[in-house]
Order: C-alpha cells, then sequence, then structure tokens
C-alpha cells in the first residue's frame, strides 16, 4: 500500500509498516503522470528542474557543518578503481542524489523533489548501461560537492543542471522515439 504497508498473510502474519521513502512516492505518482498524459520526455525535465533545485537547497542550508561533512567524502574523485558492478554503480550514484536531498532543510522537498530522478533510475536508467559515463558522474558529483559544501547556491543549482543534462543527453539518444511515450504507472 503507497509502499508503506506490507501485508503478510497466514499465521504471524498481519500488516506491518514501512519507511517513509521518495522511491515509493514516486511509484504513486506515476499513475498520475501517466492518467494525465506525462511523457519521459517530460519526466527528464522535471529530473533536471528538481536535481537542479534540490543542490541550491543543499547548498543553502543553514547548517554548514553538516552539508560540508557529507559532501566532503564526494568532494574529490575516487581513485581509479577496477570494474564495478553494474547494480552497484547505479547505487553508488543514487547515494551521491540522495545525500544531497538528505541536506535540504525542508521535509516536504526532501521527499517530493528526488522523485522523478528516482521514478527515471527506475524505468529507463536500469534498461542501460551508464558506467560508461563514470569519469564524467564522477567528476561533476565532485564539482556538485564542492560547491554545495562550500554554500555557494547559484554554483551548486548550476553544476547539478549540467550534470542531469548530459546524463539526460546520453538517455535521449538511447531510449529515441520512447521519449514520447507515456509514463508507465509501476
Ligand atoms: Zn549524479
Amino acid at each position: 500500500v503507497h509502499g508503506l504497508i506490507t501485508i503478510r498473510r497466514g499465521p504471524g502474519g498481519g500488516p506491518s509498516v514501512g519507511q517513509v521513502d521518495a522511491a515509493n512516492l514516486g511509484r504513486v505518482s506515476t499513475l498520475f503522470y501517466h492518467l494525465g498524459g506525462a511523457t519521459y520526455s517530460e519526466l527528464f525535465e522535471a529530473w533536471r528542474v528538481s536535481e537542479a533545485t534540490l543542490a541550491g537547497l543543499a547548498a543553502a542550508n543553514p547548517d554548514r557543518p553538516a552539508v560540508e561533512a557529507a559532501m566532503a567524502v564526494y568532494s574529490e574523485p575516487g581513485p581509479e578503481e577496477p570494474e564495478i558492478e553494474l547494480d552497484d554503480f547505479v547505487d553508488l550514484h543514487t547515494h551521491f542524489h540522495v545525500l544531497v536531498a538528505e541536506l535540504v532543510d525542508n521535509r516536504v522537498l526532501e521527499l517530493m523533489l528526488p522523485t522523478s530522478g528516482l521514478i527515471t533510475t527506475h524505468h529507463v536508467v536500469n534498461n542501460f548501461d551508464p558506467r560508461e559515463l563514470r569519469d564524467r558522474v564522477e567528476q561533476d558529483h565532485a564539482a556538485v560537492a564542492r560547491a554545495t559544501g562550500a554554500g555557494h547556491v547559484g554554483q551548486a543549482r548550476a553544476l547539478m543542471d549540467d550534470h542531469i543534462r548530459g546524463l539526460i543527453a546520453y538517455l535521449e539518444v538511447r531510449v529515441g522515439d520512447q521519449l514520447e511515450d507515456l509514463v508507465e504507472w509501476r
């Protein structure tokens, strides 16, 4: 039930309460997007606008020590690592964006704004192998992390906007005509 309640059948079963999670809010909203005639092209734009907004809000968070500490981990691209599994790469990428959202000092925005990106990951990114973008992604994240950690609001927004724009350009070529398909309810 909206990812919030799981009902197990049988002896010892019954309802249990899950976690409040932006991914589940995203899943619920796909029904509305689908019925409202929204396309993947529109979802991508919402993703870019939302992520840029989140980065700006995280950079503006008055709790500077918390933001600086969280962003420090990402401020330099990691050392050359050997092959990484696709799932691990996607998780690692998603984790940075989840972290930026958690640094937003507003629980409504923190839940609402990541949804387009999470739907995109679930519906689109998992169909491709974005590991070829790995170097670029790490450099982008490092640049966003430095600007966000330093509290440079405009720069954090612009860098995140650029980062998502690059990912969209990569995906658009691969998705092709399906860009104009309705967002699926799932
Ligand atoms: Zn990213």
